[in-house]
C-alpha cells in the first residue's frame, strides 16, 4: 500500500473538458489516466455546462482521492470580423474595408464591430485574419473604419479573429462576458483563472481588482500570447501563481518559428521565480484524429518537460478529438521516460558569490538545494514541505528532486492550486501550533494517506515560525516517521 498512490509520473496534465470528454465514464478515466488540472474553456460553451463539469470533475475527483484543480481559462478581448453573407476570395494586392457599420462582405465591405480596437490602428500597421492565414496591411483611415491592402491572401469567412501583432493596444483585458464568467467561475470556487491577451502587469491587477470586488479569490494564470507580454515577461510572473505558455496565439502573435526561444525563456525565468508554467496548444495535435502522436510531437513534449515546465496542455486533443484517453495516456507515458532523464548531467550552482547574503531567498535557495543534494545522498521516502502559501513546495519543486514532494499544508487553497506544479502531492492537515506539533503532524499524515510507514526517513523543509515571513524556506530536518 505505501507509495502506491504515488503517480510514476511528476509532471502535471493540464486536459481541456469538452464534448469529448465530459461524461463521467471519460473524466474519472482522465483522472485515473493522469490529468490533474482540468481546463474549463470559456470561449465556448455556457455556464450550465461549464457547472456541471466542475461538479461532476469534483465528485469523481473525490471518488479517486485526487487533488484535481479546476482552470477556468477566460475568453479576453478577442477581436472579430463581423457575418460575411458569401466567403470573400481575397488576392494579393486587392483591398478591403474594415468598418463599425453595418456590413455583410458585399464589394469587400466587412463588418469589425470593435470601436476600442479600430481607434488603435494606423496606417502601416499589419492586421491577421483567421489564425495568420490572411495578412493585411493597412494603407488609409476612413471615417468609422479602415482600408486595408492584401499581401496574403485566401478566403475570409463570418467570425474570424483579427490580430494587429505590432500595435499597441489600449483596449481592457476584461470584456463584459470575461466578467459575467469570472463571476460565474469564482462563484464555483475555481482554483485558477487564466487570464488570455495579458499585456502587462497591470492587466493582472485589473483582474485582481475585480476578484476583490467580487469578494472571492483564485490564482491567475497569466496566458502569453501577446508581444506586450514578452517584453513585460519578469514583472508578469511576479504578480500572478502561473503562466500559460500559449502557444497558439503566441505562434500568430510573433513568427512560428520564434516560438521555441519564447518558451524556453519563459520556463526559465519561471522556474527561476518558482512560479508554474504550463507549456500549451499543439502538444499532441495529430491525436485529435490519430490514436498514436507524431515523433515530432512526442519530442515536443519530452524537451518541454526536460527544459522545466511543470506542467503540458492538452485543447482540442481532449476536448473534441476522437482520442482524449489515449492523448492523456500517452502524455504521462512521455512525461514517465523525461523524468527519467531529468536528473542526468545536473551540475552544481553553489558557492555564487564569496559575500555573505542572508536575504530570505537567498536563504530558501540553500535549503531548496541542499534538499536536493541531502535527497540524493539518503533518498529517503519522500521530501515533505510544510507550507502556508504553497512557497516553499514550489521552491523545492524546482530543485526537481527524484524523491516524491508532498506537500503538507492547513491552507485549502494551495493544496488544492498544488495540483499544477510539478512532482508535489498535497495533503491538507489541520493547524498545528509550534515545531514539534508541526513533525508530529507529518508523521501522522505521511502514514495515514499511504506515503510513508513508521521507521522510514523523510526530509521536512519549512519556514519558521510557520505562517511568518512570505517566502522564505528557513528548517530543513532529516526526520524519522514516529508517529
Ligand atoms: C493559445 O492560444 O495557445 C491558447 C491556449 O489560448 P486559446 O486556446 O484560448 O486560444
Amino acid at each position: 500500500m505505501v507509495l502506491a498512490r504515488i503517480h510514476t509520473k511528476r509532471t502535471k496534465i493540464v486536459a481541456t473538458i469538452g464534448p469529448s470528454s465530459w461524461d463521467e465514464d471519460k473524466i474519472r478515466r482522465l483522472i485515473q489516466l493522469g490529468m490533474d488540472v482540468a481546463r474549463i474553456n470559456f470561449s465556448h460553451g455556457d455556464h450550465k455546462r461549464h457547472g456541471q463539469s466542475i461538479d461532476l470533475i469534483r465528485q469523481i475527483a473525490a471518488e479517486e482521492k485526487r487533488v484535481i484543480a479546476i482552470l477556468a481559462d477566460i475568453q479576453g478581448p478577442k477581436i472579430r470580423v463581423g457575418a460575411i453573407k458569401t466567403p470573400i476570395t481575397l488576392a494579393k494586392g486587392d483591398k478591403l474595408t474594415l468598418t463599425l457599420n453595418d456590413a455583410d462582405g458585399t464589394n469587400n465591405i466587412v463588418m469589425l464591430p470593435h470601436p476600442e480596437f479600430v481607434r488603435d490602428l494606423k496606417p502601416g500597421l499589419r492586421l491577421l485574419l483567421d489564425d495568420g492565414n490572411l495578412e493585411f496591411v493597412i494603407t488609409d483611415l476612413v471615417p468609422n473604419g479602415l482600408v486595408c491592402e492584401v499581401i496574403l491572401g485566401g478566403v475570409l469567412s463570418s467570425r474570424k479573429g483579427v490580430m494587429a501583432p505590432n500595435a499597441h493596444l489600449t483596449l481592457s483585458a476584461i470584456t463584459d462576458k470575461d466578467r459575467d464568467d469570472i463571476e460565474f467561475a469564482l462563484a464555483k470556487d475555481v482554483d485558477y483563472i487564466a487570464m488570455s491577451f495579458v499585456r502587462s502587469a497591470d492587466d493582472i491587477r485589473e483582474l485582481r481588482w475585480l476578484m476583490r470586488h467580487l469578494g472571492k479569490d483564485a490564482g491567475v494564470i497569466a496566458k502569453i500570447e501577446k508581444h506586450e507580454a514578452l517584453e513585460n515577461i519578469e514583472e508578469i510572473i511576479n504578480v500572478c501563481e502561473g503562466i500559460m505558455v500559449a502557444r497558439g496565439d503566441l505562434g500568430i502573435e510573433t513568427p512560428a518559428e520564434e516560438v521555441p526561444y519564447h518558451q524556453k525563456r519563459i520556463i526559465r525565468l519561471c522556474n527561476k521565480a518558482s512560479k508554474p508554467v504550463i507549456t500549451a496548444t499543439q502538444m499532441l495535435s495529430s491525436m485529435v484524429a490519430s490514436p498514436r502522436p507524431t515523433r515530432a510531437e512526442a519530442s515536443d513534449v519530452y524537451n518541454a518537460i526536460i527544459d522545466g515546465t511543470d506542467a503540458v496542455m492538452l485543447s482540442n486533443e481532449s476536448a473534441s478529438g476522437q482520442y482524449p484517453l489515449e492523448a492523456v495516456e500517452t502524455m504521462a507515458t512521455i512525461a514517465a521516460i523525461a523524468e527519467q532523464n531529468i536528473w542526468q548531467n545536473r551540475g552544481t550552482d553553489w558557492a555564487k558569490s564569496n559575500t555573505i547574503n542572508l536575504s530570505g531567498e537567498a536563504i530558501s535557495d540553500a535549503i531548496s538545494e541542499a534538499t536536493y543534494y541531502i535527497s540524493e545522498a539518503l533518498n529517503p521516502r519522500a521530501v515533505v514541505t510544510v507550507t502556508q502559501s504553497g512557497y516553499t513546495a514550489r521552491r523545492v519543486a524546482c530543485e526537481r528532486p527524484r524523491a516524491p514532494i508532498v506537500c503538507v499544508t492547513p491552507n485549502p487553497v494551495a493544496y488544492r492550486q498544488m495540483a499544477l506544479v510539478w512532482g508535489v502531492i498535497p495533503i491538507l492537515i489541520p493547524n498545528f501550533n509550534n515545531t514539534d506539533e508541526m513533525l508530529d503532524t507529518v508523521s501522522h499524515y505521511m502514514i495515514q494517506e499511504g506515503y510513508a510507514n513508521r521507521g522510514d526517513t523523510v526530509i521536512v523543509i519549512a519556514s519558521v515560525p510557520f505562517g511568518g515571513a512570505a517566502n522564505q524556506t528557513n528548517f530543513l530536518k532529516v526526520h524519522t516517521i514516529d508517529a
